[in-house]
């Protein structure tokens, strides 16, 4: 069986590229943190369409609960192994940093980059060891532009878009390449908040974007077509920044 593992895979991006995965044939390790409802619905959605997946709760920014949940399910079957990797799991807490709470920069950075270096840490060297991988990096126009109300999150993004371009080359000959995928304003629980009809005159295509239309450039990057593309940054974006 090839497995494939999607944080955040309950909701919103993670739910469509969860998926878009299953269609590509890969059992699908669908991570969340607390809505087991949205991820028992995600799991039922794919084995209607004939996959197969399982749940893997856990929090990405708890180091000591990613080791022990990643260690224990690659222990439970020797030569186990996760082929596609997609970081993808995240929330926003916005404000000025004039206002920011240490605990609003700290948990954003948590979240985001530690979790990106939690989970791809504990499972590269099973994929060194398979000769083969394929990490995808959710991140962000934040990450590329930076978002006035967003240091906090412009720089956790920033930052894993500068780890995967090293990871990259760290690994690029043992056939595992790293890549991430850069959305703009995409119709999610996340941005829910937001005003589509004010802020889509701002975006060239003069609309959000759906999860589905991320989910399949990181089905690209998982898939054959791609095996020459490392330390690469999609924009999925509407024209709004490039
Ligand atoms: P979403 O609909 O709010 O879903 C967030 C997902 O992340 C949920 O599955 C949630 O799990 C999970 N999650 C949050 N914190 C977690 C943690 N500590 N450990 C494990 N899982 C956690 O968000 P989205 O819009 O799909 O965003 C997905 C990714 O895309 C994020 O990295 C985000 O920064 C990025 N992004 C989004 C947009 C956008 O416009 N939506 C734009 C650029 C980038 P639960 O269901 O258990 O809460």
């Amino acid at each position: 069986m090839k497995y494939a593992l999607v944080t955040g895979g309950s909701r919103g991006i993670g739910k469509a590229v969860s998926l878009e995965l299953s269609k590509l044939g890969y059992h699908v390790l669908i991570n969340y943190q607390s809505n087991k409802e949205a991820a028992e619905a995600t799991l039922s959605e794919i084995e209607s369409a004939g996959g197969s997946g399982s749940l893997l709760p856990f929090d990405v920014a708890n180091k000591a609960e990613v080791q022990q949940k990643l260690d224990a399910w690659l222990e439970a079957e020797p030569g186990r192994c996760v082929e596609v990797l997609v970081n993808n799991a995240g929330i926003r807490k916005d404000n000025l940093m004039v206002w920011m709470e240490d605990a609003d920069w700290e948990s954003i950075l948590d979240i985001h980059l530690g979790g990106f270096f939690y989970v791809t840490r504990t499972l590269l060297k099973s994929m060194v060891k398979n000769k083969f991988g394929r990490i995808i990096n959710v991140v962000s126009l934040s990450g590329l532009k930076g978002v006035a109300g967003q240091t906090n999150y412009s720089a956790a993004k920033a930052g894993i878009i500068g780890a995967s371009k090293a990871l990259a080359q760290e690994i690029a000959r043992k056939n595992i390449t790293v890549n991430c995928v850069a959305p703009g304003f995409i119709a999610t629980d996340m941005t829910s908040d937001l005003s589509e009809a004010e802020l889509k005159g701002a975006i060239p295509m003069r609309r959000f974007g759906k999860p589905e239309e991320v989910a399949s450039v990181v089905g690209f990057l998982a898939g054959p077509g791609s095996s020459y593309i490392t330390g690469e940054v999609i924009s999925i974006n509407g024209g709004l920044y490039s």
